[in-house]
């Protein structure tokens, strides 16, 4: 006999799963967590961030845009081609040093105050649901899952 479904369960909140590396809105922690270890942020937007996205607001380019060509600089000049800047390349090292120590890492960016796949949660997808994080944290992980790299 097949088991029935719980139907008289109350329907709860979806658990709110993250990631180790997570992509949050200014407005955004994961605070709510309760772990001794505390994830580290970094803000990846600011002036000073060696890998914040040099193709934002520019004129006459429009955000996914230019979201596209740092997700290019990223994979192809940087890594394809080499042409990484040492203060990038240090970063990156960083973060996998972390990441493979199984640090939480938030990075933080100030493109939008929420990010966008949240609506589902509560939160108005006012703002764009794409970042040049993800593109972050995709070569974080792909450099730590990449044994033979120099990381
Ligand atoms: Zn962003």
């Amino acid at each position: 006999m097949r088991a029935l479904p719980h139907m008289t369960k109350p329907e709860v909140h979806p658990k709110k799963y993250f990631d180790q590396i997570e992509i949050f809105g200014s407005m955004e922690k994961r605070s709510w967590i309760h772990d001794p270890k505390s994830p580290k942020r970094f803000f990846i937007n600011e002036a000073k961030c060696p890998v914040r996205n040099p193709f934002d607001r520019i004129d006459g380019v429009v955000r996914e845009e230019g979201i596209k060509l740092f997700d290019n600089l990223v994979w192809q000049q940087w890594h394809e081609d080499g042409q990484m800047p040492k203060s990038a390349k240090k970063w990156f090292k960083e973060r996998v040093k972390e990441f493979k120590a199984g640090t939480d890492i938030d990075l933080v960016c100030n493109c939008r105050r929420f990010r966008g796949h949240d609506d589902a949660l509560g939160l108005q997808a006012k703002y764009p649901c794409d970042c040049h994080g993800y593109t972050l944290k995709k070569y974080i992980e792909f450099l730590a899952n990449n044994s033979n790299m120099d990381y």
